[in-house]
């Protein structure tokens, strides 16, 4: 069966893994089932209920639902248990109100009457607000399908993560694609193993019943650590594309362990795409070369060109991994920092209304009247911008005109005035990201096949 987090129905089932999204930055993973297995949900009449500050979610509500829908809080029948617990909600609610009031009142008897502004009121209406969704039932949430991103936004945090914005960066330099042998260390928390499996899984393979040749080899020396990605991975579906090992790669470099039956036998994981997040990256490159060593094979991949980055949060470490590549062989060693920032660009109108319309501010009905805004904007925008010029080369004289006249159907479009304001907040920690190249080993032998091949085209 195809992992729910590479391919997925419309709508959710009983027993898939869910992201409810709470809000821009929260998301809470969820098994969506009907079968009250824990103690946490005995006594609710509706089954397992998922419970947010936004609200009671029975899972009986959520499954059957399309992908992406709303879904509302429902007022739900908690038993004796739960009645208590909303009470214990609201009288500690009502006594944060009661200390946010008495804390307003004593302030405001030790300033001047002038002095005492919206901050006190604010601190009142926020305890109350916070009451009120406490205990509402009139929240909703959105149900998503788990994918890569959505996981990391909601993972159980063990170590730091990498984000979004760098795995998919990181992905495509070292060109992880449907059929790549990807070696990845440490796991951590498995951020980037569920990104990486995705981008090696071979959709052509799962549908055709062939077995995949994609695959991702994850090793990591915390035992614990180890063990919540491995059985992440059989939770998810993933365990048949990613295998992950308990291993020091430091010491023992990256040979592996794929038959279970036998852990006497290791085998090369033939990769030709790495990605290093290891506080010490440059001490796992010496096992990361065409020679065998030990009489042990190579890790990588004798038919292609290897790819490889690290991710180092200090500059020094990666110093010392560019030069440990530089003497292990690997080429085209180029680093990037990485440094992520939304910039939030938009126009502010100033009150421009349209004849026959309902103002600017207003959204269209349709396309259609979209586009005929669109229009009229660009129309008024150009006649202005002629009027203006016009004007100007009135005053200015012929010869200043040419050098003065700019392309009017490139003036830019001045529907309003363009704001723009960087988003503090967005996920991704600075980082140097070392990239380089291993290129395929070339043998006398692969020269001559290919001496031999050249001769019959010419
Ligand atoms: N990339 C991961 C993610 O996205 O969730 C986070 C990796 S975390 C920053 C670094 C991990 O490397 C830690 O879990 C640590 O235990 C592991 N590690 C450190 N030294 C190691 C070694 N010598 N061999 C294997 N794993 C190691």
């Amino acid at each position: 069966m195809v992992s729910s987090f590479l391919s997925r129905g419309c709508v959710a089932k009983e027993h898939d893994l869910a992201s409810l999204h709470l809000r821009r930055d929260q998301s809470l993973p969820v098994v969506l089932s009907t079968e009250v297995t824990s103690a946490d949900h005995e006594g609710y009449a509706e089954g397992v209920v998922t419970n947010t500050r936004f609200g009671s979610f029975p899972h009986s509500t959520m499954i059957g639902a399309a992908w992406g829908s709303q879904i509302r809080a429902s007022k739900v029948d908690t038993g004796s248990r739960g009645r208590k617990e909303a009470m214990n909600a609201k009288a500690k609610a009502k006594k944060r109100k009661a200390e946010a009031l008495e804390q307003s009142q004593s302030r405001s008897q030790s300033r001047s009457r002038t002095d005492t502004h919206a901050g006190d009121e604010d601190a009142v209406a926020a305890a109350a607000a916070e009451v009120e969704v406490e205990v509402a039932s009139s929240g909703f949430v959105h149900i998503l399908p788990p994918t890569p991103e959505n996981w990391t936004i909601s993972l159980p945090h063990r170590t730091q993560v990498v984000y979004t914005p760098d795995y998919s960066y990181i992905l495509h330099r070292i060109r992880a694609r449907p059929g790549s042998r990807l070696i990845e260390a440490g796991s951590g928390s498995g951020s980037f193993t569920h990104a990486a499996a995705r981008a090696v899984f071979n959709a052509y393979s799962a549908t055709s019943g062939v077995e995949s040749v994609g695959k991702v080899f994850s090793f990591e020396f915390h035992a614990e650590r180890h063990r919540r990605v491995k059985a992440e991975m059989v939770e998810h579906g993933l365990d048949t594309i990613v295998h992950t090992e308990h291993r020091d790669v430091y010491r023992d470099g990256f040979l592996v362990h794929e038959d279970e039956e036998n852990r006497d036998r290791k085998t090369s994981p033939q990769a030709n795409a790495i990605f290093l997040d290891l506080p010490a990256p440059w001490e796992a490159v010496p096992h990361l070369t065409r020679e065998h060593q030990d009489g042990k094979p190579s890790a990588l991949d004798p038919n292609s060109a290897v790819h490889l980055c690290t991710f180092s949060p200090c500059i020094e470490q990666a110093q010392k991994t560019v030069s440990s590549l530089r003497r292990h062989d690997w080429l085209e060693i180029e680093m990037v920092e990485m440094q992520q920032k939304r910039i939030e660009v938009r126009r502010e109108y100033t009150g421009l209304s349209y004849d026959g319309m309902r103002g600017a501010n207003a959204y269209a009905a349709d396309v259609d009247e979209a586009l005929v805004r669109l229009r009229e904007v660009e129309r008024r925008a150009r006649d202005f911008h002629a009027r203006t010029l016009s004007k100007r080369q009135q005053a200015n004289g012929q010869r200043q005109q040419q050098q003065q006249q700019p392309d009017v159907g490139k003036l830019p479009f001045n529907g309003g005035k363009l704001v723009h304001r960087t988003e503090p907040e967005l996920k991704t920690h600075t980082s140097y990201l070392v990239f380089a190249i291993l290129p395929r080993a070339w043998t006398e032998e692969d020269e001559a096949t290919a001496r031999a091949k050249w001769s019959k085209h010419v």
